[in-house]
């Protein structure tokens, strides 16, 4: 990842992980679709937060981002999923089983249906995972949430948006189960004036702010 200074105070501690996945024809659309699939390790005060756990087979990618922070499998203290979609919880099951002290959290909404070896803790808009806040920022799905480093301006936004072709755009709505509340929930990230958004499709673009903005500004 490109690391460059300025912004709130200093960089948030994140290694992302990126798998390409390719969906049929049909499916989100009439053409196939290559996508990538992202999710993060975070250094936190307490331990590492795992956010999403990606598709089946990521522990791999997931456990050498873990190691990129410096740390193990026993240091993963969190594990956050933002919906409950399968590229988002594919590997919970393996990730869970290595990092057995790792409480696992989920939206309210979303919690009860996704499949984990233990508890999902739903949670919900102002709680926090050490120092990352819960927004609640349905539409995507019901439960969906996206997760906020104040002090660095870091937007995890989930799949409230993400990029295709180096522009920041809405989620298939194939994939979305309310627009309305899903424009609801962009409006306020957006509002948030985040420094840098991470993206669980997409990399990251330059003045997030400006391009989230631009998108709910034009047209659907
Ligand atoms: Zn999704």
């Amino acid at each position: 990842m490109s690391e460059q200074p300025g912004g709130r105070g200093a960089r948030l501690p994140v290694q992302g992980v990126v798998r390409e996945v390719v969906i049929p024809a049909g499916v989100a659309g009439p053409h196939q679709l290559i996508m990538d699939v992202r999710c993060y390790a975070v250094a936190q005060p307490d331990g590492i937060v795992v956010i999403d756990t990606g598709m089946p087979d990521a522990e791999m990618g997931i456990g050498a981002a873990v190691e990129a922070l410096g740390g193990g499998w026993p240091d993963v203290r969190d594990i956050v999923l933002t919906h409950l979609h399968m590229d988002h919880v594919g590997s919970l099951f393996a990730i869970a089983e290595r990092a057995p002290l790792a409480a696992i959290y989920a939206g309210g909404p979303d919690s009860p249906d996704i499949r984990a070896p233990r508890h999902v803790s739903p949670i919900g808009e102002g709680a926090m995972i050490q120092d990352l806040e819960v927004l609640a920022t349905p539409g995507h799905t019901a439960g969906h949430i996206s997760l906020f480093h104040e002090a660095t301006g870091t937007l995890f936004i989930g799949d409230a948006a993400a990029v295709a072709q180096g522009e920041v755009v809405r989620g298939p709505g194939a994939f979305t189960s309310d627009s309305g509340r899903a424009e609801e929930s962009l409006e306020r990230l957006a509002a948030l004036g985040p420094e840098r958004i991470l993206f669980a499709h997409g990399a990251e673009v330059d003045s997030p702010s400006d391009a989230l903005a631009r998108m709910i500004g034009g047209s659907h």
